[in-house]
């Protein structure tokens, strides 16, 4: 060993050392503040699932590569940091000697080939991000950047780093080269051997490169360290668990769908028992999230792609979902001092901790601790009202999210606490919520009119009781018994099932609301209530049937969504379908059969507890693919697509029981998704959901432009071509003025 190699050797020890103290303190502190999480159970269990989940969406990109180049060029920067760690080890035998390599693989050509073509795409793959970030700099792009809020300085310093390792590995080969100690030929390991014939024949060079290379690592591990917060940088090694424990594993997507029930000490809470005092009622406080909320927000990359797809952020509302998790992050850690000395509150609000125990914590911790989760600017809160309520829980954040983290519970269990304890929600909501508790419905109609839209059909629709079997049940749901527009939705596929021979029955004033409206205000206790009743009449509708049979057709994506995903949680098993389901599957099998072609151009606006929420892109593409050539089209024949359509499809602005809420700030949603569906030039813009039909409705009336655009549901469309003027007669209704 040269003196040289001496130096090297000295340094890189004493720099690995402190760094490797520093990130084994790190991950302590990052697991404790995980652990101040509460409990929660289901996420341990189908670990095979889990696990291919996980290798999919990491090795795969599965997630990532839906936005291709960057994808792409991540997938270069991820597998090359993976692969060129063991490069990083090679540098601690090269800084002890520059003939120093890899034992058992050093020399094996197919590990100098791969590590070769790796770095060189990695080089590539960086420089692409680089640009990327560059190029959107919110300086620039202000809020159209995705990047806005982002800490700019840590994905610089990530992304530099990376870089300039890379090209530290091919310097180190190259003086390799150049004093001959390189092991790999010319085909396998070209750039090392460009780099190489251009360096000086300095032997010392490959332990002075590989010493700089561990520092520039070393550094990093260093900064990230002491940032435990820096989630573009603790990622690559926090995605994996937090992939791992997402909460729908086996599932297509991001598992969306259902919510996650009210949970208290890692066990759904049932209201017939459930005690403010004794139980958790929603989030509070930061450390009432589970442990898996811990998790999502150490993890967060704050890549911004929730942001760029958020409804709320970009019509101009203080909600960004990224900014939301890194606020909820930041207070974790900040406060995490005085929780971890045995600080909180109990449910009755005291104080757990003694003085003895608080003396030696921070003020600064302290005084996070003192700031409500949820509070306007004045309060000093962590999170604003108006971010809280401007959520239509619509699930874009959560399907882009490339580390699934799950915005939605965590919004709505933030939304549980202030409506069940605080009773602190938008005012104009409450009419809504009362009109459910005491009326069923959220519009407050009598109950005896729900099966008014029946009247003037030309056949007798059955109800549940008086026919002797039926095959489906159909659920008609609030908006499709009282809302006119709906009406005419219902009145179309009761039709349409009349004319393909589908045996049906209606529960009629058996029915109540679902409770999905309740459910994502936060009002679990509105939610259960109703949902108990419905499974109770659900289960005596199809007593002694088994799950397969015990089939529902629902027209509301919300009922459909309920119904299907969360009933069960209250002991309701069922098979639902939505009835653009039901409606291709009777045209692919000939019972329904279009012959009138639509004229004037169609496009499809996806309702998100359809598609995002449940995957259902296709079906409603077949019927109108059918109905736009009456018959002769292809699987979506025709039909002209919005640019944000299927998984990016836009929010219509009513989800997340918004339609019961005044949209006060920045640009109306469904004005903003109506300028997109109008710039296709269709005249009918198809939907599939009474309330995005409401919304879309709204918005065009408000441009004016309801001669020229007609917002209606796929059925009527299937039903004017299967049954044209004048055959059609009344079964759609009087038409709805506009
Ligand atoms: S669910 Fe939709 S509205 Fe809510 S934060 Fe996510 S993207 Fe925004
Ligand atoms: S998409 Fe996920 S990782 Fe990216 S900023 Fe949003 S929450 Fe964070």
């Amino acid at each position: 060993m040269g003196s040289v190699q001496i130096v090297t050797t000295i340094l890189a020890a004493a720099i690995t050392a402190v760094a490797v103290w520093l990130a084994v303190r790190a991950v302590m502190k990052m697991v404790a503040v995980i652990r101040l999480g509460q409990p929660d159970p289901s996420r341990f269990g189908d670990q095979v699932s889990r696990t291919k989940t996980m290798l999919a969406e990491t090795a795969g990109h599965t997630r990532m590569l839906r936005w291709s180049v960057v994808g792409a060029a991540h997938w270069f920067v991820m597998v090359g940091f993976i692969v060129l760690s063991l490069l990083v080890l090679e540098a601690y035998f090269e800084v002890v000697s520059p003939t120093g390599g890899l034992p058992l693989i050093g020399g094996w050509g197919l590990y100098g080939l791969v590590t070769e073509w790796i770095g060189i795409l990695g080089i590539v793959g960086i420089v692409v991000l680089i640009a990327i970030r560059l190029t959107n700099r919110p300086n620039r792009a202000g809020r159209r950047s995705r990047f806005t809020g982002s800490t700019m300085w840590q994905g610089y310093f990530v992304e530099a780093v990376v870089l300039a390792v890379l090209i530290m590995g091919f310097l180190i080969r190259g003086f390799k080269v150049a004093t001959d100690h390189f092991e790999y030929p010319t085909w396998a390991a070209p750039l090392s051997h460009a780099v190489g014939s251009a360096l000086p024949n300095w032997e010392s060079g490959v332990s002075v490169a590989a010493l700089i290379k561990i520092a520039i690592s070393m550094t990093w591990l260093i900064v990230i360290s002491l940032n435990v917060t820096m989630g573009v940088a603790w990622h690559r090694f926090l995605a994996f668990p937090n992939i791992y424990f997402k909460r729908k594993p086996g599932a297509a997507g991001s598992g969306l769908g259902p919510l996650r029930p009210m949970m208290s000490d890692g066990k759904p809470l049932d209201f017939e028992e459930a005690d403010p005092e004794k139980d958790q009622f929603g989030v509070a406080h930061v450390e009432q999230f589970t442990w898996k909320g811990l998790l999502d927000f150490s993890t967060c990359t704050e890549c911004g792609r929730c942001q760029s797809q958020c409804p709320a952020w970009n019509t101009g509302k203080p909600l960004s979902p990224k900014l939301l998790v890194l606020s909820l992050r930041d207070h974790a850690y900040a406060k995490a001092p005085y929780l971890l000395a045995g600080g909180g509150k109990d449910l009755t609000g005291e104080e757990k901790a003694t003085a003895a125990q608080l003396a030696h914590v921070d003020v600064l911790a302290l005084a996070e601790a003192e700031k409500p989760l949820i509070g306007d600017a004045e309060a000093g809160g962590v999170i604003d009202p108006d971010v809280l309520w401007s959520c239509t829980t619509c699930g874009a954040c959560v399907e882009q999210c490339p580390v699934d983290i799950e915005h939605v519970d965590h919004i709505v269990d933030m939304r549980r606490y202030q409506v069940l304890i605080e009773s602190s929600f938008p005012s104009e909501a409450g009419v809504m919520l009362r009109n459910l508790e005491n009326k069923g419905n959220p519009w407050g109609a009598p109950q005896n009119t729900r099966e008014d839209w029946t009247k003037g059909l030309d056949f007798e629709v059955p109800r549940v009781g008086e026919v002797e079997d039926f095959e489906y049940l159909f659920w008609v749901g609030c908006a499709g018994a009282f809302e006119d527009r709906a009406k005419k939705t219902t009145r179309a596929v009761a039709t349409l099932l009349n004319e393909a021979g589908v045996s049906f029955a209606i529960l009629g004033e058996g029915e109540t609301c679902s409770g999905d409206p309740a459910r994502r205000i936060g009002n679990e206790f509105v939610f259960q209530m109703l949902a108990q009743q419905n499974v109770e009449t659900l289960n005596e509708a199809f007593e002694g049937r088994e799950k397969a049979k015990r089939k529902i057709v629902a027209t509301c994506p919300h009922c459909f969504n309920t119904l299907g995903n969360e009933y069960g949680q209250l002991g309701g098993e069922f098979e639902v379908v939505h009835h653009t389901q039901l409606l291709a599957h009777l045209v692919a099998t000939g019972k329904l059969t279009p012959v009138q072609p639509v004229d004037g151009g169609v496009t499809y606006h996806d309702p998100c507890y359809l598609g995002r929420h449940n995957r259902v892109f296709a079906p409603p593409r077949e019927v109108l693919g059918s109905a736009i050539n009456g018959g002769t089209g292809g699987a979506d024949g025709g039909l002209i697509e919005m640019p944000r359509n299927s998984e990016r499809s836009f929010c219509c602005g009513a989800g997340g029981a918004r339609m019961w809420m005044e949209e006060r700030i920045g640009k109306r949603i469904n004005v903003d998704r109506v300028e997109e569906a109008m710039s296709t030039g269709a005249k009918t813009v198809a939907v599939g959901c009474p309330f995005c039909s409401t919304m879309l409705n709204d918005g065009v009336n408000g441009k004016g432009a309801g001669e020229q655009v007609e917002v209606v549901d796929v059925a009527s469309v299937l039903l004017r071509s299967v049954k044209p003027e004048p055959a059609r007669g009344a079964e759609e209704g009087e038409p709805v003025a506009r």
